[in-house]
């Protein structure tokens, strides 16, 4: 993938995680999915006072991009406070994701910095994936 690309999904999900509501947790996550037509799609985390209906950041990105009628992805950026340490999509976008592009790399990206924390893939993430068609 074009560098160029790389950094303004980074960029754009540094920008959109700005934009996140938690004003429970206080937890803000950005995260953009590059497209395999070299789209950008982002989304952030919006929490709810009905803790079960917050959506992460990272499947407001799929659904955004799935309701844009893209379905092929290449690069998924999290953008989260990494306070030393890498934040990992949670287990119900792992799922999501693995639906549509279970071998996608994923780009773990540091907040304070905008530096790349860590680079890993869906698959080394969430490897025993449930899918109704195995
Ligand atoms: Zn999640």
């Amino acid at each position: 993938m074009k560098s160029e690309l790389l950094q303004h999904a980074i960029t754009q999900s540094l920008a959109v995680r700005n934009r996140s509501y938690s004003p429970y947790s206080q937890f803000k996550v950005g995260a953009a999915l590059i497209t395999k037509s070299g789209n950008i799609f982002v989304g952030t985390n919006v929490e709810n006072g009905s803790y079960g209906a917050t959506v992460c950041a990272e499947r407001i990105a799929l659904f955004s991009a799935v309701s844009a009628g893209e379905r092929e992805f290449e690069t998924l950026i999290v953008t989260a406070d990494m306070d030393g340490k890498a934040v990992y999509p949670c287990g119900l976008c792992l799922q999501v994701f693995s639906e549509f592009a279970p071998q996608i790399p994923v780009v773990l990206v540091n907040a304070s910095t905008g530096k790349i924390e860590k680079e890993t893939t869906l698959d080394t993430l969430f490897p025993h994936q449930f899918s109704l068609n195995s």
